[in-house]
């Protein structure tokens, strides 16, 4: 990696575009790479997931108790649960150079944008609406009046996709999980994101200069 810096990539979409089984092959394919930020969340548990695995599953109150001491980076509330990401690992990861990933919702996003304007925001959504609820319903993890709601949800953030970097249709999973990490590695050698190795080479190209 050559970059100045770890770059935060920050992955979101509509419920059931697939952000989620994109990021689980990213990092299986990848481990070295990146680095996944484990949430915070008041939501109940679905079956399969672990605490401290997919989120750090909490009450309403420990979660209050975590915006109050200035834990989070960023919060919000969706469909009337609480989401945040927890400062410390990417405030240190990034010092780190490493590279860190948020999967987190919009407003998240967009607060993240507004105090790193660097980071590299990627949004990915299923190749039609259709397909979007088959997933929803295919999981099997919401209720059919949640399943309604999060539907609903996506109407409206679709009004902000405009806001990403990138779009990424999660179409063939394989396809998507390659474009991820391709847009990622590509970012790296942006030359806004290399300005010490450039001031480097110019203090280095001085011995050549001739005085006349
Ligand atoms: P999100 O994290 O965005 O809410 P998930 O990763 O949980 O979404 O995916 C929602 C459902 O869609 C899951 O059942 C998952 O297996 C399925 N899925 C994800 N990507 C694809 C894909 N490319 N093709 C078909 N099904 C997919
Ligand atoms: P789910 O309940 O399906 O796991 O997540 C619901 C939404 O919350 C998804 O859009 C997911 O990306 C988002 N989310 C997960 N973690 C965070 C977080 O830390 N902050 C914000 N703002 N959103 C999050």
């Amino acid at each position: 990696m050559t970059s100045d810096k770890g770059l935060i990539i920050v992955l979101s979409g509509f419920s059931g575009a697939g952000k989620g089984t994109i990021m689980k092959h990213l990092l299986e394919t990848h481990p070295d790479d990146y680095n996944l930020s484990i949430s915070a969340t008041t939501r109940g548990m679905r079956s399969g997931e672990k605490d401290g695995r997919e989120y750090f599953f909490k009450t309403k109150e420990e979660f209050e108790a975590m915006i109050e001491n200035n834990e989070l980076l960023e919060h919000a509330c969706f469909n009337g649960n609480y989401y945040g990401t927890p400062r410390a690992y990417v405030e240190t990861l990034i010092e780190r150079r490493k590279d860190v990933i948020l999967e987190i919702e919009i407003q998240g996003a967009l607060k993240v944008k507004e105090m790193y304007p660097d980071a590299l925001l990627l949004f990915t959504m299923p190749p039609s609406a259709n397909e979007l609820q088959n997933r929803l319903v295919g999981r099997g993890t919401e209720t059919e009046e949640v399943i309604k709601q999060r539907l609903e949800i996506s109407c409206k953030e679709s009004g902000y996709m405009n806001k990403y970097d990138y779009l990424i249709i999660n179409d063939s999973l394989e396809k998507a999980v390659d474009q991820v990490h391709n847009i990622i590695q590509s970012e790296h050698f942006r030359v806004s994101r290399n300005q010490t190795i450039i001031a480097q080479m110019k203090e280095e190209l001085k011995i050549f200069e001739r005085s006349n």
